[in-house]
């Protein structure tokens, strides 16, 4: 690609490049294509917005333009520049450009890329379309219809574009700013109902390919079929499965490893029970037969005449003496072969439970409130993360540390404390949004994770969760407890670590406690 490098020339790009993709000039637009233009932006990142752009404008309708011929013209591009990356990177872009600039373009996608129907129909475009100044009564209309074609499905994306259709007369940065927040939650959800999908074909196809093998075993099966209908149950999401997928293969492993286990000692237990009863007959039978035996022997030392007779008898006696002996022995090797099973048997049940343990540490919740584990924290963050890099979106966090909960437990002691958690837990998520996700940080602190949410609205979201506790009263023994919290509140600020966001995060929740607790600071 040819780089302008006078900064008089990348500054004149730049400006291009924003009326090129109908961008409002703000700051933040202008800083994208100055960097994008100067090369500053990695050349990946350039390649994912031109193909972003060519798919965009691919699922897109313009007059006089099918898929075939689409097609057509990008395998020609390819047949012609595939072997020079820069002219191919120039004319990949220009073919997306050309294709935005005819006609009747609309950006609508759907949840599997291609045009929502609606948006298809009344010509929307994604962020960066004209702002509705240019016809605010289109806008208006158009807007409403996707409110309709929304309303069964998200509500709260329906409410907000029938506010924004009665607010064409915004100021353009506002209407913007709104519209392309509105824009980018459509975008989220529908990638997050693709994943469903997905997750749902996976948990299937787990499941089946289980029954398969456990066929016969009707108590092995049950346990997963507990699992999936408790899952059914409840609200399904991608996260939900996602947890799902994982909970049921915990199980199947967990069950495998028992289950050969189990057969095992069974198996030992069938072999150490034989040989104790053949032992023990062939000792109560030899013994048996020496007592009769000893009693003939008496009889004949009784009627011994002479030596000879007895030394017969006593010959008899040693070799029946011998076999009781090697019965015995045997008997004895036997019992050191059963202590040493026995030992064996505890080292596998000790090595057995160390397993078991090592599985919990793969289970993803909290077992007190159900929100996510360190290791679950870890997981929605990676995923998080690179979501947020992919679309360019915001991601919030927020970290909360109830208010003198020492003194709670202290007075109505552990339990109740437990309890507050349980109840702090369920009034979060019974207020997030399906894409938000909350986590135990530690003890009595939670961690929540707020993608596509800049910092003003995570600052919100907070506020009003802090209205929300103090009408969810607390009952505990038929008291009210009033519960409250001090929260930290930051927005991630990219090729940041995980570590370093949440120590941001924490440093604000300190000031929240030093500022008097009961309150929301967000990062100045
Ligand atoms: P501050 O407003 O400064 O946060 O005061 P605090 O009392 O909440 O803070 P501190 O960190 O001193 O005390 C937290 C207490 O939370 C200490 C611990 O006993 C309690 N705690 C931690 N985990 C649990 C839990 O799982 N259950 C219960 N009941 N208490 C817990
Ligand atoms: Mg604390
Ligand atoms: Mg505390």
């Amino acid at each position: 690609m040819k780089q302008p490098n006078q900064p008089t020339d990348i500054a004149r790009a730049a400006i291009k490049l924003l009326a090129t993709r109908k961008l409002a000039p703000t700051p933040e637009n202008y800083r994208r294509a100055y960097g994008e233009v100067s090369g500053l932006q990695a050349q990946s990142q350039v390649w994912a917005h031109a193909i972003r752009e060519l798919i965009r404008e691919w699922d897109a309708y313009q007059e006089g333009l099918t898929q075939a011929r689409k097609r057509e013209m990008l395998e020609r591009v390819l047949l012609n520049f595939g072997a020079d990356a820069e002219q191919l990177f120039e004319r990949v872009a220009n073919l997306a450009r050309s294709w935005a600039e005819s006609p009747h373009t609309n950006r609508g996608v759907g949840d599997n890329g291609t045009p929502l129907p609606v948006a298809a129909a009344i010509g929307i475009g994604g962020p960066g379309a004209a702002h509705p100044q240019t016809d605010p009564s289109a806008w208006s209309r158009s807007l409403g219809l996707l409110a309709d074609g929304l309303e069964n499905r998200w509500e709260d994306l329906a409410k907000r574009c029938r506010d924004l259709a009665a607010h064409t007369d915004w100021p353009q940065a506002e209407f913007h700013a709104e519209w392309d927040s509105v824009w980018r939650e459509i975008l989220l959800r529908a990638e997050d109902d693709h994943e469903l999908l997905r997750g749902m074909q996976r948990l299937v196809r787990l499941l089946f390919e289980n029954i398969a093998s456990l066929v016969g075993e009707d108590a092995w099966l049950s346990g997963q079929l507990v699992a999936m209908r408790a899952l059914m149950a409840g609200q399904l999401n991608s996260h939900t499965l996602f947890e799902a997928e994982r909970g049921l293969n915990e199980i199947v492993a967990m069950q495998g490893k028992l289950k050969d286990n189990l057969q095992d000692a069974k198996t030992k237990l069938k072999y150490l029970i034989s040989t104790f009863i053949d032992r023990l007959g062939e000792i109560s039978s030899s013994t048996g037969s020496y007592q009769e035996r000893l009693a003939a022997y008496s009889e004949r030392i009784a009627q011994a005449d002479d030596l000879s007779q007895l030394a017969d008898v006593v010959d008899n006696l040693t070799s029946d003496m011998g076999d009781i002996q090697t019965v015995l022995r045997q008997s004895h090797e036997e019992l050191i072969e059963a202590r040493s099973h026995v030992v064996q048997a505890e080292l596998r049940i000790f090595t057995l439970e160390k397993e078991l343990d090592q599985v919990s540490n793969l289970i993803r919740e909290d077992q007190l409130t159900g929100a996510l584990n360190r290791r679950g924290l870890e997981e929605a963050f990676v995923r998080e993360l690179a979501r947020a890099e992919r679309m360019q979106a915001p991601l919030s966090l927020a970290l909360l540390d109830i208010d003198h909960f020492k003194r709670l437990n202290d007075s109505l002691g552990h339990h109740a404390g437990d309890q507050a958690l349980v109840h702090l837990a369920r009034v979060i998520r019974d207020m997030l949004r399906p894409t938000d996700s909350l986590s135990r940080y530690g003890g009595e602190e939670f961690l929540i994770l707020l993608p596509n949410t800049d910092l003003d609205e995570a600052t919100q979201v907070m506020r009003r969760l802090q209205r929300e506790l103090t009408k969810a009263i607390f009952l505990y023994d038929h008291q009210k407890v009033l519960i409250t919290f001090s929260a930290g509140v930051v927005q991630w600020r990219g090729k940041e670590t995980r570590e370093q966001v949440i120590a941001r995060a924490d440093a604000a929740m300190y000031r929240a406690k030093a500022a008097g607790r009961n309150r929301v600071v967000q990062e100045t």
